[in-house]
């Protein structure tokens, strides 16, 4: 039996960071659940263990350096050392350029960006030590350009950057690198949308899903799956790439 491998992922409590926490479990995985709020990641690491997994639930705000140097010390203290980064945390705020106020532009690129470089920073000695790392990076279709996202899509754009150039740095350690970018998945976050829009998400959905070349909208478990993959010891000769999970090409 292969070693079981620690894996962290950021923004885990819900959505897509939650069914990825879920899947590297099942995939053999120790998982540190980690969210803004440690509670709030107890449905998390119940779903994991009731599911015969091993889960701690670590609170930290991604973009504080200091809570992030001190919750990758806990996961290794409780789990061991994490060789499995997936820097999932996110958040919008969505408006069009002119209504666009400095705050919302710094907060996008605080918790995503940010975010992903200090934990990416933190857990890279871990896994430079190690002789083994899989970073993984949520990216998204708007990187390609998306109306009234100029913060996102920008954050979403460098971290195609950051993955591509960390996978080029940490290369001859083990170490690869790869950037995931789903298109519509049915979480809060796009629920969020469709209220920010006045539509109702299952109105929402049904639009979004026929302009959507396989006729649906994606779900969390769509995202895990790609997850999986890369965090998979199995993908040791896939870094620098950039995944759309959109139901259709998009880039
Ligand atoms: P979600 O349901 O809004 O979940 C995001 C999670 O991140 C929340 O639990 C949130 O905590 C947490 N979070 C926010 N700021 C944080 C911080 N500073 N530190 C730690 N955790 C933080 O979002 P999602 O739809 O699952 O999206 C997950 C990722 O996929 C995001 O990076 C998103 O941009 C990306 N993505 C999503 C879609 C989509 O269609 N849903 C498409 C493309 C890309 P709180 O609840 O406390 O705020």
């Amino acid at each position: 039996m292969t070693e079981q491998r620690v894996a962290i992922v950021t923004g885990a409590a819900r959505g897509i960071g939650a069914a990825v926490a879920l899947r590297l479990a099942k995939d053999g995985n120790a998982v540190a659940v980690l969210d803004l709020d440690e509670g709030a990641c107890a449905d998390t690491v119940k779903a994991i263990t009731e599911a015969g997994g091993k889960a701690v639930a670590v609170g930290a705000d991604v973009s504080k350096s200091d809570q992030v140097a001190a919750a990758v010390e806990r996961v290794v203290a409780e789990l061991g050392a994490p060789t499995i980064l997936i820097n999932n945390a996110g958040v919008l705020r969505d408006n069009l350029l002119f209504k666009m106020s400095e705050d919302d532009w710094d907060t996008v690129m605080s918790v995503h960006l940010k975010g992903s470089f200090l934990m990416s920073k933190a857990v890279q000695a871990r896994m430079v030590e190690a002789g083994y790392g899989r970073l993984v990076f949520l990216s998204s279709t708007s990187a390609l350009g998306n109306r009234g996202q100029a913060n996102y899509a920008s954050a979403k754009a460098g971290l195609q950057g950051l993955a591509k150039t960390l996978a080029i740095e940490l290369g001859k350690f083990g170490v690869t690198a790869n950037a995931i970018a789903p298109g519509f998945i049915e979480t809060d976050m796009t629920a969020a949308t469709a209220a920010r829009v006045g539509v109702d998400f299952e109105e929402f959905k049904k639009a979004t899903a026929a302009s959507i070349p396989v006729q649906r909208t994606g779900t969390p478990d769509d995202i895990a799956a790609a997850a999986s993959f890369f965090a998979s010891e199995e993908a040791g000769f896939v870094s620098g790439q950039v995944l759309y999970v959109a139901g259709g090409p998009r880039n």
